[in-house]
């Protein structure tokens, strides 16, 4: 079983991709559209990306 499940992984991809290349601030949550997202990375392979508002998160890894 994979730790994160496609259809979120499809809905948070740009996300996903900006945080990588350095730029975590300011995202919006494509779940709820209200809250501003906060993305922790640990080491470059583990991310992290929580919506205070609606508390739906994602959680992936980068090998
Ligand atoms: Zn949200």
């Amino acid at each position: 079983m994979p730790s994160y499940d496609f259809d979120a992984l499809s809905e948070y991809q740009d996300i996903i991709e900006e945080a990588m290349n350095g730029r975590t601030d300011g995202h919006r949550c494509p779940k709820c559209s209200k809250g501003v997202l906060i993305i922790t990375v640990d080491e470059d392979v583990k991310m992290r990306i929580e919506c205070p508002e609606c508390r739906q998160y994602f959680e992936g890894r980068f090998a």
